[in-house]
């Protein structure tokens, strides 16, 4: 049998993706891109199904907070998102504001960060809110795929054939050849086949929220957003969620994880608690900080802990990507960059590679390096942002001279 004669070991099989969310999806897409445009013949072409858990009404509406999209050396979620023929859709529906702010305590400007140009964008990054981004993902699903909604993973198994059985929400069974994990950091499917590889406190606690629909977008999140290093140990984010409203989050160094409450699961009394709190950690801000508590969502509320993983190397028919591969908390600001990337390499690499196990080892190749440099940078935000004092001052003028180095484009607009 000549190379021309032998059959792709992708012909034929039969595809799981466990998690319709940034990576899953982006997988989905990607791969039918690669099936279109290789010029070697997979057929019969894979077929390709997607369980997840929510409904589709909740994966569009629920998630109400936003994502940085980048185009940066570490980042090419703008790339990866141009190269499968979606940014421009994705820049229509993104959020005001086009650069990232550090402020000081009064909102005033301390510096200025702009992503440097990027050959063939039409901006090197954005924001968007994560419930528009998995809208376009999921409007852009080729139609082969099928979608199985309110329907999750409950388990996986590792038959002796090479072949993965998974039990289904339902009750009921499914096989399959290959099983891409994309059920992001708390994977379910994780915990049962690869339990070695458990979150890590990160070291901080986050309290966050967002606003109601608004007339109008208090300045100046109307066009930026950014974060305030207090100096006083304290954290502050804040940022449209959306085109209408915003949201913010305080968070605070801690050594050991605090119960979590995840949003529209507390009493009013807890809520009210958690609102006191917040307030008296951001005391020392000025507006928009009164506005964005005045027009607080209650039901948004949440308090959760920063947690990460290292990465793993995959191995056999089952491949994790994004979070469950390599968990990263929001200071990494980069989560949703890698899950894209990784949807998409994965997706190449399967197409293009001579086997499963070179696929996967090239797959790996390329994310696990990146997003261990993610997670690093990500404890590195953690230290700066929480510093105190004088070490607040040192990290600002270490952060003007990165941004000077890596030609970030700033400002200095005060002081
Ligand atoms: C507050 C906050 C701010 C962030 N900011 C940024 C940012 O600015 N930039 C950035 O790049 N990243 C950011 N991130 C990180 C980013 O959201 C995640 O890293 C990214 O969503 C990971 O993508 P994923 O596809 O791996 O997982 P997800 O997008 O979480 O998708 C997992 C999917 O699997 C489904 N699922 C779960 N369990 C099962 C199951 N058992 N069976 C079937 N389906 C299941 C879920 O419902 C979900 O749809 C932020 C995260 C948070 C929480």
């Amino acid at each position: 049998m000549n190379t021309t004669d032998r059959q792709h070991f992708l012909a034929g099989k039969r595809i799981i993706v466990a998690g319709a969310g940034i990576g899953g999806l982006t997988f989905c897409i990607a791969l039918q891109h690669f099936l279109d445009n290789t010029t070697e013949k997979i057929e019969p072409p894979p077929t390709l199904i997607v369980y997840e858990r929510d409904t589709s009404i909740d994966a569009i509406g629920r998630e109400g907070y936003s994502l940085s999209l980048r185009g940066d050396a570490l980042s090419g979620g703008m790339q990866t998102l141009q190269k499968l023929g979606i940014l421009d859709e994705m820049i229509a529906e993104s959020n005001p504001g086009m650069h990232f702010t550090l402020f000081n305590t009064d909102f005033s400007p301390l510096m200025q960060i702009r992503s440097p140009p990027v050959e063939g964008l039409s901006q090197s990054s954005m924001r968007i809110a994560r419930s528009k981004l998995r809208e376009i993902l999921i409007k852009n699903v080729p139609s082969s795929v099928i979608i199985n909604w309110n329907c999750a993973v409950k388990s996986a198994h590792e038959l002796d054939d090479g072949q993965i059985l998974i039990d289904l929400a339902d009750g009921t069974q499914e096989q399959c050849h290959l099983l891409i994990v994309a059920d992001g950091s708390n994977s379910i499917i994780r915990k049962v086949l690869r339990p070695e590889h458990i979150l890590n406190f990160a070291g901080a606690v986050i309290i966050a929220a967002r606003t109601r629909a608004l007339d109008k977008l208090p300045s100046p999140i109307d066009k930026t957003w950014g974060a305030v290093l207090g100096g006083n140990g304290h954290f502050l984010f804040v940022a449209p969620s959306d085109r209408t409203s915003a949201l913010w989050s305080v968070s605070y160094l801690s050594d050991t994880p605090r119960e979590p409450k995840a949003a529209g699961t507390m009493t009013d009394n807890e809520i009210d608690e958690i609102l006191t709190e917040a307030k008296e950690r951001t005391k020392v801000y000025g507006e928009p900080m009164p506005t964005l508590f005045q027009e607080t969502l209650r039901s948004s509320v949440a308090v959760f802990n920063a947690k990460d993983m290292i990465p793993f190397r995959n191995h056999g028919s089952v491949i994790f990507i994004g979070d469950a591969q390599h968990a990263l908390s929001p200071f990494a600001g980069n989560g949703a960059n890698m899950a894209i990337m990784d949807g998409y390499q994965l997706a190449d690499k399967l197409v293009h590679a001579k086997d499963l196990s070179t696929a996967i080892k090239s797959y790996d190749d390329l994310s696990i390096p990146r997003s261990t440099s993610a997670i690093n940078m990500s404890h590195r935000s953690i230290t700066i942002g929480h510093s105190q004092g004088f070490w607040k001052y040192m990290w600002v003028a270490v952060l003007k001279l990165m941004a000077w180095y890596f030609n970030l484009n700033y400002s200095c607009d005060q002081q």
